[in-house]
């Protein structure tokens, strides 16, 4: 279990990250003033060569993190309990990406960013290479790999071809994706969602077999813990990661004066919903819940949430939120080891909401008008978009396919919103993370009764009373 660090180191390493991404923006400002001519992509490469190497040592952590604390955290809990704590945070996931959704298509239906005409290089309209029933069935797939290890290192992944037509006969008229032939391929990367729902399985299968499967539990307890020490490690390079990362960001910019440009609105409207959603919204929510103020608790999460901003992979930031809420907010470990990777994975507010502003705006930018049945179409994909993006950069870009897919838009339109989608990814990756946050402390603050545990020491303190609940099973 985490030992809570002493005040002075924590307070140094929350000044550092913050010192850190600030000082990635200007350094990175100053770079790109101070060349003539736009950076190469070598020089690039340099400027960002020690934030790359940071991410990496994050993502190592991340498949042993994850399987590990998922096993021990289920396999420690009694049948009964995990049930009602899985059933809490699914009610927290499914509550607060609903209102994720609603906030952003009302703002996009306020604002209209796309009105007035499409954006300049509008993308020509092509074929669909993929539709949206082939990507729900891939997200069921991927949560059952049929080789675990295989899961480690690719997905599962639909590929639609055009029929093939006999030498000299003519390809059949008005064919649509659905008569198209279809096959599958594994494209390089990691199926979390998969090994997630056998780390699961594999705790619930523990919890049952009770002393024959001790062993097993305290191994996965026991890497777990490992994890989290080297973690604490890594941790102390980040402020100096993020600020590489973030300085090789800003050099790379094709324009600054695009985001000021015709995708200003449409870069407004996501992140005033994305900021409202997450610093209000949900705050809002976490007050309503523990009856405590969220200031102290978000404040605490300062690491994980630079981290987010630097990374923007709500995966590589998971090592650092687990470790803030448990030694800073005084999160039950077996809460923040149950929600956090399974919110990682699954719960993505910032995400859900952007994809549904994304595909209003290109709707509107491509003059579409839409029906309330096709709203509401967009609301449910930008769901089921944000459950099937990894916790990695840029992955919501890849499921936007879908959402446009349900309006009748190409894939090839998102092209228009590419620009700004580094940015944006940033500040939705950081929502992300707060939502999976603050629904740990919610449901940890919830469950406090029968997981027979002191109330959150770092909770309890921001509101001055230190309260105990003891258990009562
Ligand atoms: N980068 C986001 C995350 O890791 C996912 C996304 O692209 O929206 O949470």
């Amino acid at each position: 279990m985490a030992r809570p660090a002493p005040c002075w180191r924590r307070d140094l390493l929350t000044a550092l990250t913050v010192a850190g991404t600030a000082g990635g923006v200007l350094l990175g400002l100053a770079l790109r003033h101070s060349a003539d001519r736009p950076w190469g992509a070598r020089a690039v490469m340099y400027v960002g060569f020690p934030g790359d190497v940071f991410l990496q040592m994050l993502k190592s952590l991340i498949l042993p993190l994850i399987v590990s604390s998922i096993a021990a955290a289920v396999g420690s809990l009694d049948l009964r309990l995990s049930g009602r704590i899985g059933a809490r945070a699914v009610a927290y996931y499914c509550a607060t990406t609903v209102s994720a959704i609603l906030l952003g298509v009302a703002l996009c239906a306020a604002v209209r960013p796309g009105a007035g005409g499409p954006p300049d290089k509008a993308a020509a309209g092509g074929a669909r290479n993929v539709t949206t029933v082939d990507t729900l069935l891939d997200l069921v797939r991927n949560m059952f790999p049929p080789n675990l290890v295989q899961a480690c290192i690719s997905l599962y992944q639909t590929e639609l071809s055009p029929p093939k037509t006999l030498p000299g006969q003519d390809p059949p008229a008005n064919s649509t994706l659905h008569d198209w032939d279809i096959g599958g391929v594994h494209v390089p990367g990691t199926n979390t969602l998969g090994l997630v729902v056998f780390a699961v399985v594999m705790g619930v299968a523990i919890a049952r077999m009770g002393a024959e499967a001790a062993p097993l539990l305290a191994f996965f307890r026991s890497l777990s813990a490992a994890m989290m020490v080297i973690t604490g490690w890594v941790i102390w390079i980040s402020p100096f990661g993020v600020m590489f990362l973030i300085a090789a960001k800003v050099i790379s910019m094709e324009s600054l004066s695009v985001l000021a440009g015709q995708l200003g609105w449409y870069f407004m409207t996501v992140l005033v919903g994305l900021l409202v959603h997450g610093f209000v919204v949900l705050p809002l929510f976490y007050t309503i819940v523990t009856k405590k103020l969220p200031f102290r608790f978000l404040l605490n999460m300062a690491e994980a949430i630079t981290t987010a901003f630097g990374t923007a992979s709500s995966n590589a930031t998971l090592p650092v939120s687990m470790r803030c809420l448990e030694e800073r907010n005084g999160v039950d470990p077996r809460v923040s080891k149950f929600v956090m990777p399974i919110g990682a994975t699954i719960n993505m507010d910032g995400t859900a909401l952007y994809e549904a502003v994304a595909a209003l705006f290109i709707a509107q930018a491509r003059g579409r008008q839409l029906s309330a049945g096709q709203y509401l179409a967009v609301s449910v994909t930008a769901t089921m978009a944000s459950i099937g993006a990894a916790g990695i950069p840029q992955a919501g870009l890849v499921t936007m396919v879908m959402v446009l897919d349900t309006v009748g838009l190409p894939a090839e339109d998102v092209t228009l919103i590419i620009a700004v989608d580094w940015l944006l990814d940033r500040f939705r990756t950081t929502i992300n993370v707060v939502g999976d946050a603050l629904g740990a402390g919610i449901v940890a603050s919830l469950s406090g009764k029968e997981l027979g545990v002191a109330d959150p020491e770092g909770s309890a303190e921001a509101d001055g009373k230190a309260a105990v609940v003891v258990g009562d099973d």
